[in-house]
């Protein structure tokens, strides 16, 4: 009878108080819904790896080490470094309400408990321990561990850096009773030979 509605748009891209620019909700989602596909160039391993080490070597240069490849199978990665693709907005975060899944060749960003509008999107971006210092994390949540590692490591980031505070401690302790002056051991020797 009439045209189909088209089904209304969940989100849309402001800027964010994570990073930059992020994706938020425009109406209530609710959980396991498809939010947005994570789309982009369909590209081989080979051309993965050569684009991520490109990328790495030029966000050393200017800090911008965002690399925007996903896995999609054994064979291939989506690189979605590309204007049309919504979901490269969307940031990470140690307490996020949706994950991406691979879903029959397609990558969907879904809703992991129900969302309220006005929510910004995020998911676990997954990244393991390498260089993690030079990956903060901004999330803001009551669990946030203040760097961008996936979930199953970040107990080992909190022992790390757990120790790195201990050894902080101990080397301003040891810094601090500096005030016995070297010259009374010196000085013994000296007034034994007299
Ligand atoms: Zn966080």
């Amino acid at each position: 009878m009439s045209t189909r509605k088209k089904p209304k748009k969940l989100y849309k891209i402001q800027s964010s108080d994570i990073h930059k620019r992020g994706v938020f909700s425009t109406a209530f989602i609710p959980k396991g819904t498809k939010i947005l596909e994570y789309v982009g160039e369909k590209i081989t391993k080979a051309e993965s790896d050569r684009r991520a080490l490109e990328r790495e070597e030029k966000g050393r240069k200017n800090g911008s080490g965002l690399v925007y490849i996903f896995e999609l199978n054994q064979r291939y990665d989506i690189d979605g470094n590309v204007s049309y693709n919504h979901a490269k907005y969307i940031n990470h975060s140690c307490e996020p309400n949706a994950e991406a899944e691979c879903i029959r060749g397609h990558i969907w960003i879904i809703a992991t408990r129900d969302i309220e509008p006005g929510e910004e999107l995020s998911y676990d971006y997954g990244y393991d321990m390498d260089e993690f210092l030079d990956h903060p994390c901004l999330c803001g949540s009551d669990s946030c561990i203040g760097y961008i590692v996936r979930k199953d490591l970040r107990w080992r980031v909190k022992k790390f850096l757990k120790k790195k505070e201990d050894a902080k401690k101990k080397e301003e302790a040891a810094a601090k009773p500096k005030e016995t002056p070297q010259e009374e051991v010196v000085a013994e020797p000296e007034a034994a030979l007299a």
